[in-house]
Order: structure tokens, then sequence, then C-alpha cells
């Protein structure tokens, strides 16, 4: 990313953190007092401190109930604590699948998907981003949609009688592409 230069040591840093596991034993040089702060300042991450730890969120989670290492619960835990590099560099934390049912259960009112979504942003900005999230920037950026869908498909779909698929429009994704600062940020985490 483009500040790694003004901090030195930043991918060492965040090369050793990769290396943690998410279970290791904490450290105390890893806990960061002020991350919980820094989460809480993000629209929908102001609840994070309510969460005491129930449970609920997992206990519903669809993707939890076929990971063995993907709790929502541990991942709010983490972030409470300061466990920053850990939880960033954390491949766990794109399982999420958006869906909210965390959210809509919890006791508490903690967004938990939506602290997910922002800690997935913090982990962006850090350079940290799965290879086929990238794969998937990437091919909005060439063909203006995530998934190319094989001549095959569309023409099963033809046979069975679908509409075709609607066109997407490349120049208007680039301009917002580039209007958002997408095109930049994935460019910086490919340098990774
Ligand atoms: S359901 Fe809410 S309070 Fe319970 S562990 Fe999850 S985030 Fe915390
Ligand atoms: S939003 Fe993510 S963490 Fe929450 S229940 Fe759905 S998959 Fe699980």
């Amino acid at each position: 990313m483009s500040d790694a230069a003004a901090k030195p040591g930043r991918d060492e840093d965040a090369g050793k953190a990769a290396r943690i596991g998410i279970n290791a034993p904490i450290r105390a040089h890893e806990l960061n007092l002020g991350f919980k702060y820094e989460i809480s300042a993000m629209h929908d991450g102001e609840k994070l401190k309510q969460c005491f730890q129930c449970g609920t969120c997992t206990s519903d989670c669809p993707i939890a109930r076929f990971s063995d290492t993907y709790r929502p619960r541990m991942i709010i835990r983490m972030a409470q604590l300061g466990l920053r590099d850990r939880v960033l560099s954390s491949d766990t934390l794109w399982l999420c699948a958006a869906c909210f049912t965390c959210t809509d259960r919890c006791p508490q009112d903690v967004e938990v998907a939506s602290v997910i979504r922002i800690l997935r942003n913090f982990a962006v900005r850090e350079g940290f981003m799965p290879l086929i999230f990238r794969e998937l920037g990437s091919n909005i950026l060439r063909i203006g949609v995530a998934y190319e869908i094989p001549e095959l498909r569309l023409k099963k779909r033809e046979i069975v009688g679908l509409p075709p698929l609607p066109k997407s429009d490349l120049n208007d994704m680039l301009k917002l592409a580039n209007a958002t600062g997408f095109s930049k940020t994935l460019k910086e985490t490919e340098r990774k």
C-alpha cells in the first residue's frame, strides 16, 4: 500500500502477523488498545464494545456451521481485545457470506456483519486480501462483472428460453472504480 514506505517494517510486520495462528497464545505486545475505538468510529462499528460474548452469532451463523475455524464471536472478541494484526491477516475473516443473521440475532445490537465488513476494509488497506477476491476485483475492471459466465451456460439459458443476461457497461464501471479508489486499492494489494 501507498503508505508502506512511510512505515518502515510494515511489510515485515504484516508478514509476521500473517504467520500468527488465530488460536496461538496471545502475547501482550500484540494488543492494540486503540483498535476497538478505531472500529467504533466507523459507521455500524459503534456497538462493538457492547458484545458480552454470548455466542449467539456463532451458533446461528451458516458459515460457522460448516467451518472448523470461522467463528464471528471470536472475530468480535479479537477486535475488542485489539488483536489487530492477527484479525486483519486472518483468512477466516473472508469467509463471511454477509447474510446478516448474526446482526439480526445479536441481543446486544452489535452490527456483527458490519464489523466484519469494517475489518475487511481495514485488512485491504493493510494489504491483506485473499487471491480469489483480487481475481474477482480484476474481473470487474476487465469485463465489468465479478464472474465471467461461460459460453456453454449462456447457450443453455437460450435453450431453456431464458432471456439474455444484461450487459454491463464497462466504461461506467471503470469510472465508478476510479472515483471510489477501487482501481487504486486493487493495484496496491496486487503489489503486496
Ligand atoms: S451475538 Fe452479539 S453479544 Fe453475542 S457474542 Fe455475538 S456479537 Fe457478542
Ligand atoms: S453475516 Fe457473516 S458472520 Fe454473520 S451470520 Fe452471516 S455469514 Fe455468519
